[in-house]
């Protein structure tokens, strides 16, 4: 058989198959460093049990769509099966028919992955959990309570007494040896099953599973705050510190994440209230805030009295430094309590539904502003619009979308939607199709937040996305941080790998724009060239600085 190639390299992997998958000659497989003899052996019986339909349905489509297929699947090999990306296709003018599959080792995808989520979960400083990681342990626990595997779960926070005076006796070294030493002591206090954090600078957590009465939380408290007392030797000095801790038990004092982390985070004020050095539950009393609920008729309110209005943020090309299209960010201007945050109001309306009429509101105002702009001089702009996770999982999702784009006679292609990496991931399999139709009608799909999720990479090659935008997180302390740097590099070339283009988000300063446009970074959204803004000034700026 004729040697294949691909561009300038040779396949990792090429063979010869009739049309039942049985290999009928070996181009190459040294990688597979195993000395079957493969002819006569069938495809299946080398490819891992759960990619095996992924071959089947290639064959199945190279067969009658008469095109080259692509997929992703893991080569079983004698040690660890191996990622690859493999192309198949039909040979002309056979009969019985015949294929060629020849597959490249992305095994280096893999690794980007890993190295990607691990950076993206943990604390550099002391290889502890960060808050993503932390929250999402905090849903596995408490999903496993309502499972009623346990009979609760307790959150506690830890933040150090006058950690800043302390910080400001050492030197800079002096403070992160003492951040890891705090670390390593917590850590001996904790059981295999707990988890600990570090959420801050000085501040750290603790999911304890299995805890649902106060007594149980009580006797760890009082184990790390005996543990906290005793000195720290850092650069030859006795260092003395001490620690306030607020506990939020789950079911009493929460059943989500947020309010199970906010109410913590209140008992934790309160105990440095008290002085510090000291614990303190959470009790309803201890702050009695503005509910959800209040916040929630407001907004049904705020809705009938158009409080909510769009925003758009402008988004460049690295290069050329053209405009290329915008975000568009929900605001409310509520006339008694100012203008809210949708980081607080978008959460609400998840979870009372109000989202779905906020969502294609969204929507159809996006994209009759965007076909108003292109016909004004614009027409390749795109209009990007976040799809809240409720949203997604919507049913009549693929019908707002068509309305909206009908009715402002938006083309498809000019509207991208942002979905987030958590929402996608959380059930690749029905994400997948609803991706593939919301595709098939022409928009464009956009991963947003990337980088804080676990994407696997079978689903990203897998997905019919355009765009990754990289999670501002990662820009933040680019080009200085070498995780970021390494994050947003590992990023850049998975992108490429897969042919996406990536959009970096919350750039502010020259410094991390550099960075980003050398690293071959397609497109920059941040204050640095432009705010979120409404859109009267949208649209001067159109006419004039961005022309
Ligand atoms: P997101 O989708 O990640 O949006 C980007 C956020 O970063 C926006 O915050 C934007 O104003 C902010 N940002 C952009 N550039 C910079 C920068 O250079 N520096 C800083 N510090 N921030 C920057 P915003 O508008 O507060 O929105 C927060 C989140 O609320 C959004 O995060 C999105 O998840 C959600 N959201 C906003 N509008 C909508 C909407 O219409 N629908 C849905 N479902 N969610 C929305
Ligand atoms: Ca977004
Ligand atoms: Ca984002």
């Amino acid at each position: 058989m004729r040697m294949i190639e691909s561009g300038c390299s040779l396949a990792d992997f090429a063979v010869r198959l009739d049309y039942q998958g049985i290999i009928l000659g070996v181009d190459s497989a040294s990688f597979l460093d195993d000395s079957r003899a493969l002819v006569g052996e069938t495809i299946s019986s080398l490819i891992h049990p759960e990619d095996v339909n992924r071959i089947e349905k290639a064959m199945e489509s190279a067969l009658f769509l008469e095109k080259k297929q692509s997929f992703v699947c893991r080569l079983l090999r004698k040690g660890a099966p191996v990622w690859v990306d493999c192309h198949l296709a039909q040979l002309p003018d056979l009969s019985p028919p015949e294929f060629i599959l020849i597959a490249f080792d992305v095994s280096h995808w893999q690794e980007d992955e890993n190295r990607i989520s691990h950076l993206a979960t943990h604390d550099p400083l002391t290889d502890l959990p960060n808050r993503l990681l932390l929250n999402d342990r905090i849903k596995v626990g408490i999903s496993a309570v309502q499972r009623h595997q346990q009979p609760g779960l307790a959150l506690q926070l830890l933040d150090l007494d006058s950690f800043k005076k302390i910080n400001d006796s050492l030197d800079h070294a002096g403070g992160d040896e003492l951040i890891r030493a705090v670390a390593e002591r917590l850590k001996t206090l904790v059981r295999e099953t707990d988890t600990l954090a570090r959420i801050g600078g000085d501040e750290f957590a603790f999911i304890l599973n299995g805890i649902s009465q106060e007594k149980e939380a009580e006797i760890v408290v009082k184990k790390i705050l005996t543990a906290m007392q005793r000195p720290f030797r850092i650069q030859d000095k006795n260092i003395y510190i001490s620690a306030s801790i607020g506990t939020a038990i789950h079911p009493d004092h929460g059943n989500d994440p947020v309010s199970l982390f906010k109410h913590s985070e209140t008992a934790m004020y309160s105990a440095k209230d008290l002085g510090g050095n000291c614990w303190r539950l959470y009790d309803k009393t201890i702050n009695p805030e503005t509910s959800d609920v209040s916040l929630e008729s407001a907004m049904h309110e705020g809705i009938r009295n158009g409080e909510f209005l769009l925003h758009y943020q402008p988004i460049f090309c690295a290069s050329s430094g053209k405009l290329k299209g915008a975000e568009t960010l929900m605001r409310w201007e509520n006339p008694e309590r100012g203008t809210i945050s949708p980081a607080i109001f978008i959460p609400i309306a998840e979870s009372s539904g109000l989202i779905e009429l906020l969502g294609r509101w969204a929507l159809r105002m996006a994209c009759h502003q965007a076909k108003q702009w292109q016909a004004e001089g614009h027409p390749d702009f795109y209009i990007s619009v976040n799809v809240s996770p409720r949203q997604f999982r919507q049913e009549g999702l693929l019908e707002s979308i068509k309305g909206a784009l009908d009715e402002s006679e938006l083309a498809p292609s000019s509207l991208m939607l942002e979905i987030t990496e958590g929402v996608l991931m959380s059930d690749p399999e029905m994400s997948g199709a609803t991706l593939n139709e919301l595709r098939s009608c022409g928009v464009k799909i956009a991963i947003d937040d990337f980088g804080t999720g676990y994407s696997s990479l079978a689903y990203l090659k897998k997905f019919p996305l355009s765009v990754l935008k990289i999670d501002k997180s990662f820009v933040d302390e680019l080009p200085h941080r070498k995780e970021d740097v390494a994050i947003v590099s590992a990023v850049l070339s998975l992108a490429k790998g897969l042919g996406l283009s990536v959009v970096a988000e919350g750039v502010e300063v020259d410094e991390q724009f550099q960075f980003l446009a050398s690293r071959g970074c397609d497109l920059i959204q941040g204050y640095l060239k432009g705010e979120p803004m409404n859109s009267a000034s949208f649209q001067e700026k159109l006419r004039d600085a961005w022309l």
